[in-house]
């Protein structure tokens, strides 16, 4: 759709390196590692979303044609991004002074750091989060974060940087529009939130074990991680079952993401592991699902892969 197509382009011009997220979801729109067949930009070797978002006219309005109807997904590392993504929630965080939302929570945060509430270009989600763009500070590499979750900021606070990306303002969902609900320049990420998000002193390997694999290892290999994720949730303690629900549902949902797992699927595999916990100490199915619902919606904006050579399905893109 031609209006799609002038948001990725008025992205790029802003900067903003930009690639195809499919309709509806926010996965992008380009094959797997799985479906792979090693040619055009693959040609020497698998590319992921990250890597071919661009700010090229020319490849936009050839992803962006007449008949496609892509969201722009903004990849935040290419673009020198961290957008903090504020959620709401239901329930009062005491813990925050009775917040239910994630401006409270970093509006606190400042006021702690002797800072004003932030002010920056942001964009309100269908779902009433908020995405708050930040320019990351030159020599700085930040990677995602989720809130609640060891190196984050807060609950109701995820962050996106490299190795993540963000639905832009424009874009279009089935509950609403990604509406832009601050004009105006991207400001630089303020000193104290760079030390907060600053990777930890050992960052933990992206280690890829997992390289050129058969199918039929691949495959037992992607069984074997979804067990052991359905085991600990099953096993989980009274105290750290959402947690480990939540750390299942990423990892379910990053490989939903790499379109190694079908999202239905996943989904029904976590619910039935969940089953066990609901209605034992206070946990709800409607927590659970909550739970399942918002790792695998981050796991999906880390797509992970599994390499198994080259597949033989036909591909899109
Ligand atoms: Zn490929």
């Amino acid at each position: 759709m031609a209006r799609l197509r002038q948001v990725a382009l008025d992205a790029a011009a802003a900067g903003l390196f930009v690639f195809p997220v499919r309709a509806g979801a926010k996965i992008p729109a380009f094959h797997g590692d799985t479906r792979c067949r090693r040619r055009g930009v693959c040609a020497e070797g698998h590319h992921v979303w990250e890597q071919r978002a661009t700010r090229d006219r020319v490849q936009i309005r050839r992803w962006w044609s007449n008949t496609t109807r892509w969201n722009v997904g903004v990849a935040c590392g290419p673009s020198g991004l961290v957008v903090i993504d504020l959620d709401v929630s239901t329930e009062p965080i005491h813990a925050w002074g009775g917040a239910t939302t994630g401006r409270e929570v970093l509006d606190q945060l400042a006021a702690r750091h002797g800072d004003t509430p932030l002010r920056t270009y942001a964009v309100r989600t269908p779902t009433d989060g908020e995405h708050l763009y930040f320019r990351v500070p030159e020599g700085l590499q930040l990677r995602n974060t989720i809130g609640g979750h060891g190196h984050s900021l807060g609950p109701l606070i995820d962050t996106r940087a490299g190795g993540g990306f963000v639905v832009g303002a424009g874009s279009v969902r089935p509950e609403g529009a990604y509406q832009v609900a601050e004009h105006g320049r991207v400001a630089e990420l303020p000193t104290w939130l760079a030390t907060l998000l600053a990777p930890p002193p050992v960052p933990s390997p992206q280690a890829t074990p997992t390289k050129g694999l058969s199918t039929k290892r691949a495959n037992a290999y992607i069984a074997a991680i979804q067990a052991d994720e359905l085991d600990k949730v099953e096993c989980a303690q009274a105290g750290t079952r959402q947690i480990t629900l939540l750390d299942a549902a990423r990892v379910f949902g990053q490989l939903v993401g790499g379109g190694e797992l079908d999202a239905d699927n996943a989904y029904a595999a976590l619910l039935g592991a969940a089953e066990a916990h609901i209605g034992v100490a206070g946990f709800t199915r409607a927590e659970a699902e909550r739970t399942i619902a918002r790792g695998m919606a981050f796991g999906m904006r880390a797509p992970r892969t599994i390499d198994r050579g080259t597949g033989t399905h036909v591909h899109e893109m």
